[in-house]
């Protein structure tokens, strides 16, 4: 991808993040929805939380650079899906929501703030984040077999929402740029926390 087309991209993710964060408050809600393979690769796209906080995954991954660079997309879907399965049957508490929510809020700050958190501290914040992402979805699901055809669905979209991320900070090299990214991708976390609330 070209540069301007990259930042346009960035841009583009910002404006809509602020704008739908403002306007509704079910960007954020995890309504009951039924299994199979289209409805979970679609919620990513379609739940602000999940897109922003695996968009900043991919981010921060490219301003780590190697080992974090390949691990960290790695964790997060595997840990994820650690998640959905320990979330099985259980219930969702309001505090896991409002968790998915902080991390949207911590990942776009360590792309805003460009910490230079080492592998172990990265992959464990990412694996504590991503536990709560899925968590709040196993609990949601049908037991039977559409449940495995969302989850599949669900962590092909992670894997693309991470590449876009990372794909965007290995192309624009512009840390400027990032900073401006992960400035709104936190904000809008906020905003999301705020209606949370
Ligand atoms: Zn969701």
């Amino acid at each position: 991808m070209r540069r301007p087309l990259v930042s346009t991209l960035l841009a583009a993710i910002a404006i809509a993040g602020i704008s739908t964060a403002a306007f509704s408050t079910a960007a954020w809600a995890h309504p009951g929805h039924g299994g199979g393979l289209t409805s979970g690769f679609a919620h990513p796209f379609t739940g602000l939380d999940h897109l922003l906080a695996m968009i900043a995954v991919g981010l921060w991954a490219s301003q780590l650079g190697r080992p974090a660079m390949w691990t960290l997309p790695v964790v997060f879907p595997a840990m994820m899906a650690l998640g959905a399965a320990l979330g099985t049957g259980g219930v969702v508490l309001p505090w896991i929501e409002a968790g998915i929510l902080v991390s949207v809020v911590v990942l776009g700050a360590a792309v805003a703030l460009q910490v230079q958190a080492p592998l172990a501290i990265g992959a464990v914040l990412v694996a504590a984040f991503a536990v709560l992402h899925g968590y709040v979805h196993g609990a949601e699901l049908p037991s039977d077999g559409s449940a495995w055809l969302y989850g599949i669905g669900f962590v092909a979209a992670t894997l693309i929402l991470h590449a876009i991320g990372l794909a965007a900070g290995i192309v624009t090299q512009r840390p400027l740029l990032m900073r401006t990214a992960g400035g709104a991708i936190a904000a809008t976390g906020l905003v999301l926390f705020v209606l949370h609330a």
